[in-house]
């Protein structure tokens, strides 16, 4: 599917990766061009498995964060990169996860949603 308005109109794809139709640049956050020639048109496609680079866990916590917080940064095809909350069992470098699905990441007054990924 090829679309052409921005992804930050709505928020939406969050859940999806882009490409760009005009160089095939990929990236993961919403932004409404591409970064490498500035096109607006691109394909989403969603991200599937990923294997992990590193992961952390945050004991103190912003209010409205969910403390432990464990924290994954994992490398999908195409070169994206993401930092994800982790779902489930203890993850390490090199495991293998899926990306699950968008979560709350903060509540409260100023909330935010991001990725959350688990192991395969
Ligand atoms: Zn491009």
């Amino acid at each position: 599917m090829t679309e052409t308005k921005s992804p930050l109109a709505d928020g939406e794809n969050i859940d999806r990766a882009f490409k760009c139709t005009a160089c095939s640049n990929h990236w993961y956050y919403t932004r409404a061009r591409c970064a490498e020639c500035g096109s607006t048109s691109f394909e989403t496609y969603s991200l599937g498995t990923g294997r992990v680079v590193a992961t952390t866990t945050v004991h103190a916590t912003p209010p409205g964060v969910r403390a432990p917080n464990r924290l994954g940064l994992i490398q999908f095809d195409d070169d994206i990169r993401l930092v994800a909350q982790v779902d489930g069992p203890e993850i390490s470098a090199g495991d293998s996860v899926e990306f699950g699905d968008i979560t709350t990441l903060r509540s409260g007054d100023s909330p935010s949603a991001g990725p959350r990924v688990r192991l395969e």
